[in-house]
């Protein structure tokens, strides 16, 4: 019998992936060779199940995904399936969607894996704060409208809560919002508040790069209401560079949903 004692066997290590805002061509070549090549694969809720079939026959697949209000796997749970996996010899592929590192709790993981002595690399992906405006046709740095954008989560926030931070949002050029669709009023309101004009242009993206696209437009004033039947994953754009979108606009998903015309959402100021 062929037994390799414990503290000679070759250690395992994990692969913390980006898959890309959703449509499953956009990972990269290195992520999806990773893939092929794991032993053990685990993976979020937002990941396309087509990346999954590129998989191995014998690898273990491990849903892990956390939805809103339902029951999840607690954080603990994955980062001791990494952990134990990666112990006992085996290629680990932990896969995110978007960039691991852009709020996917990718630096958490890894940091785990230092304290248990694990090594990893990162794949970095296509994160859909940069494709969500690109599937909209919406350039987020433009010479003649915006030199910045900033990237926030719409997780935490609370009206009225953080004056200061509101203030310094209000003056971004481009602004980006992940995870923010239900608090999307509270953001706006928030915004005009500490200064940003009515009239802002605003694009929220729907499922970003997939056949289910849905992109609605609107101003900082109307945008909570025209965007009322949004549902999650999506993104919202905020600033000048918005009002592009109509004239670069190139994606042709099976639905698609204008809510105005860049006439009436500039006459709205
Ligand atoms: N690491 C991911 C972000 C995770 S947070 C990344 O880099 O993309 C999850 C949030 O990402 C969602 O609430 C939504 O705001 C955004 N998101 C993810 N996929 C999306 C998609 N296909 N279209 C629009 N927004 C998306």
């Amino acid at each position: 019998m062929n037994v390799v004692p414990i503290n000679i066997r070759k250690k395992g290590k994990v692969y913390l992936i980006g898959a890309g805002p959703g449509d499953p061509d956009l990972i990269t070549l290195r992520g999806i060779k990773h893939i092929r090549d794991a032993d053990v694969i685990l993976y979020d809720r937002l990941i396309a199940p087509e990346l999954l079939e590129e998989a191995r026959p014998s690898a273990e697949i491990i849903y892990v995904g956390k939805e809103g209000g339902k029951p999840s796997t607690p954080q603990e749970i994955i980062n001791q399936i990494l952990v134990v996996r990666a112990n006992e010899g085996h290629k680990v592929v932990r896969l995110k969607g978007g960039d691991p590192f852009v709020f996917g709790r990718g630096g958490e993981e890894l940091e785990v894996l230092n304290a248990s002595g694990i090594s990893y690399e990162v794949v970095p992906g296509i994160s859909s704060s940069i494709a969500a405006a690109s599937f909209a046709g919406i350039p987020l740095t433009h010479r003649d409208h915006s030199s910045s954008f900033t990237v926030i989560t719409g997780h935490s926030i609370n009206k009225g809560s953080f004056p200061q931070r509101w203030k310094c949002l209000a003056n971004c050029e481009t602004l980006v919002i992940l995870m923010g669709v239900r608090r999307l009023s509270q953001i706006a309101e928030n915004l005009i508040l500490h200064g940003k004009s009515k009239s802002t242009p605003v694009a929220v993206i729907e499922k970003a790069s997939q056949q289910l696209q849905k992109k609605v437009i609107g101003t900082l004033g109307n945008i909570a209401v025209k965007a009322k039947h949004i549902e999650t994953p999506a993104t919202i754009v905020i600033g000048e560079v918005v009002s592009l979108s109509y004239v670069l606009d190139w994606f042709e998903p099976k639905t698609e949903i204008f809510s105005d015309r860049l006439t009436e959402v500039i006459s709205m100021d």
